[in-house]
This record gives structure tokens, sequence and C-alpha cells, in this order.
């Protein structure tokens, strides 16, 4: 007897699509059973003339607990990524007080989040100058961090950057036990002088903010890190790709054999820089948004898999700290809310607007961020044996994201007007019914994810 089958369903995988039903059992996927072959179970969900998806993935948010949770909490948010068909996330370790740079600090996060987060969790370990030791870094990768989070520019407050210098001496680390760095590649120089420039001579309108960040900044900074990651031979990851250009550097290192991977967020593809001029602090990001052109070269990199995967960079903020304030476009807040909406979004682009395959929304939030997250084997695909994370998308139903739609603490976000059809109404992690057509179970079962 299982716990539960889902039948009618169109199993979509990264690499095919197959009609079934699935058997849960414990938790896991028990097996896959032929159209119209029956077993018993529990509680049977028929899911006829809607695609059922291994368990999405946003490996980039900013929950910001403990510390900062005026923006953003581990209830809000995983209840947000919950509705929005994410059944993980990973969680950024700055934007923490204290950073999760220890082990100390990541007990502390944990001993909070357990049992109150929706959806299962892993999290980002911090790389800055105070702990680049082996013995920290150790001491972390035990604890179980998915990945290291270092920034090559001012990452602001409670967090440091790191110098070309310290990143070589932090990777020739990381590749002893196989650890993972995630970058956020602007170069620190570009990036300080330009930005005094313009505050110098008050120069603080939209325009300026995106002149202050060009993409010569990422280019640069990509560049340095490819070279730190040949010269070390560790694994790099380039977070928020924003720039075909970028994304070309990446194309020809990895053909190079550099054991190199990115990402990019749907706002780089949905949006561009005449977007955040019109409409405002809203769309501030940074790297912030490019030209339409750039975004529409952007998706090429995405199709041939130079940008592995897609997620949210889910950033939140109060309407107050979105605003323009005294020093114009730089005082308000850089980050864009987007752990519910990043998957109806990914789905409408890739299948409706671009006409590519639904498997392609499986590679980018599942199997790839399953792999590159060391967590391929229990999530990323449905498959005997995986978890039994599923999403379930209705091809049929058209979306348009309001305010009152959105979970988040903060019920802005730059996705708001955006429409589009197909939409996620089931979510199950581990077998849970988490969410179900736009409402909450009040399941909160979500656990941490460590490496394989
Ligand atoms: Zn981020």
């Amino acid at each position: 007897m299982y716990d539960l089958l889902i039948t009618g369903a169109v199993i979509v995988n990264a690499d095919g699509i197959k009609k079934g039903s699935i058997a849960v059992k414990a938790g896991k996927v028990a097996g896959t059973l032929k159209e119209h072959e029956t077993a018993e179970a529990v509680e049977t969900l028929n899911i006829e003339g809607k695609y059922i998806f291994p368990g999405f993935i946003d490996c980039h948010v900013h929950f910001n607990e403990p510390g900062y949770t005026w923006r953003e909490n581990f209830e809000t948010g995983s209840q947000a990524a919950a509705l929005g068909g994410v059944t993980t996330v990973v969680d950024m370790p700055m934007l923490n007080k204290p950073a999760v740079m220890d082990a100390e600090a990541f007990a502390g996060k944990l001993a909070l989040i357990e049992g109150r987060s929706a959806v299962d969790f892993g999290f980002w370990g911090a790389l800055i100058n105070s702990n680049m030791k082996m013995k920290k870094l150790e001491e972390l990768n035990k604890c179980g961090v998915l990945a290291f989070k270092c920034f090559m520019c001012d990452p602001g407050e409670d967090y440091t950057s790191l110098n070309d210098e310290e990143i070589h001496s932090a990777l020739s680390i990381l590749k002893k036990f196989g650890g993972l760095a995630g970058f956020h590649c602007e170069d620190d120089e570009i990036v300080r002088r330009l930005t005094l420039n313009k505050l110098e001579n008050g120069q603080l309108s939209r325009m300026d903010y995106l002149e202050s960040r060009p993409v010569e900044a990422e280019l640069k900074a990509t560049k340095d890190l490819i070279r730190l990651a040949e010269s070390t031979g560790a694994k790099v990851h380039i977070c928020h790709v924003s720039h075909p250009a970028v994304a070309e550097e990446i194309r020809l290192a990895k053909r190079r054999g550099i054991k190199i991977t990115s990402e990019t967020c749907l706002h780089y593809l949905v949006f561009n820089e005449e977007t955040l001029l019109e409409k405002g602090m809203l769309y501030k990001c940074s790297p912030p948004l490019r030209k339409k052109a750039d975004s529409e070269a952007l998706w090429s990199y995405v199709c041939d898999g130079t940008i592995d995967l897609i997620c949210s960079d889910h950033s939140p903020a109060t309407e107050k700290e979105k605003e323009e304030g005294e020093l114009g476009a730089f005082g308000a807040w850089g980050g864009i809310s987007g752990v519910q909406t990043t998957v109806q979004g990914l789905y409408h682009l890739v299948v409706n607007s671009r006409g590519e395959s639904p498997c392609m929304v499986a590679r980018l939030m599942s199997q790839r961020p399953a792999e590159i997250f060391s967590v391929y084997g229990r999530k990323g695909r449905i498959q005997e044996g995986f978890d039994a994370d599923f999403t379930v998308i209705d091809p049929q139903v058209e979306w348009e994201i309001t305010a009152e739609d959105l979970k988040y603490k903060n019920r802005i976000s730059a996705f708001t007007g955006l429409k589009g059809k197909g939409k996620p109404v089931l979510t199950v992690v581990r077998g849970k019914i988490v969410s179900r057509q736009g409402e909450l179970t009040g399941s909160s079962h979500g656990r941490l994810v460590t490496r394989i």
C-alpha cells in the first residue's frame, strides 16, 4: 500500500516527458507506473491535463533570518516559495546577524528555522575575511553548507569582499574538500570609482546608477575569477549573470574545461534598463538590468546550457527602503523579490513565449541546481528513490501577478502586473502537500538539505 498515488500525470524530467502514475511511500518516489496500471494507496490524486515536475529548487534566496526580519523571515519566505511551486530553497549567508561564517552561526540559524519552513532548505556559508581559513571553512562544510558565497565588490554591512589574492587562497582550501564557491562578480575598483564620482557630482538619477555599474565591471571580475578558477582547479559558480558578454566568457571557460557553472535570474530575462528608468526602484538590483538587446541575447546562453540554472535572488525590502531618498537612485535598496513568481514566469517564458519544451524548465530549476549544489540523487528528478518533491503546473491557467497574491512580508515586487499562462497548482515536499490551488495547507515540515 502506497501513501500517495498521483495518476494521469504527464511526468516532465529534464531529459524527457512520459505519461503514467507516481507512487509515493515514506516521502520518497517508490516508483512510476505505466498509464492505466493501478495500485492501492491511502490517497489518490488525479492530475489529468497537468504537468508534474521534479520539485523546483531556488538556489539563491535571501530570507534574512536571523537579523533582518523586517524584510522577510523563513515562514513568509518559505510559504511564498511553496505557493510558487518551489520545494527547496538555498538561503544566503549574508543579511543574517550573524552571517553564517562558522559552526556556531550555522547551528543558531538552523535552530531558529527548524519546524517553521514550509519547504526544504539548504544554507550557503559565508566566505569572508574572518573565516577564510582551512579550519573554519572545513567546519562549515561539515555542518552541511551547500556552497560558499563570496563578493568581489562591496557587499554592504555585516559582510566583506575578498581581493584576488584572498580568493586564490580560499579556492585552494575549498578545492581540498570539493567545496563550491559562488561569486558576485563586479569589479570593486571600477564600481567604487564610478559610484564615488557620481555621488561627488550630485549625479543621483536612475541613469547615473546604471552608469555606475557598467558591464565592464561585471566582465572584468568574471575574467579575473575565471583565471583564479583555472589556476586553483576549484569549482566556481557565477551568480546572477546579467549580460551576454559575461555569459560568453563563461562559455569559453567551460569549453577550456574550467569547473565553472552559472545562473541568471528571471528579471534579467524579462526586464531591461528601460523598465528601471521608467518604473523606478522596484527594478533596482546589482548587477543592474541591462539593455533590451542584451536581455534578448542572454536567452541563447540559457538555451545552450552556458547558463546552467535560473533562480530568483529573492531580495526583499520595505516600501520605504525602496524609495529614492536624499541619495536618489543610489540610496534605494537594491534587490528584487521573486521566490513566489519565478516558476510561473519562467514556465510562461520557456513554453509559451519561446516555444521550448517544459523539459527545459525541469533542467533550469530542478536537475541542474540539484547537480551543482550536490543534492542530486535526492532532489532534481522524478525517479524511484528520489525525494517525493513535486510541482504540478496547470498549463491552462492564465494569471496576472498582483500584490495581494504575494505571501511576502513586504508585498511589493517588480513582478506585479506581469501576465502569463501556466501556473503551479500543487506543491509536494517529501510526499506531503504544502500548497494546493493557491492555498497553503499549513505544513511546515521543511528540513535541512545537506550535500550527498
Ligand atoms: Zn543575492
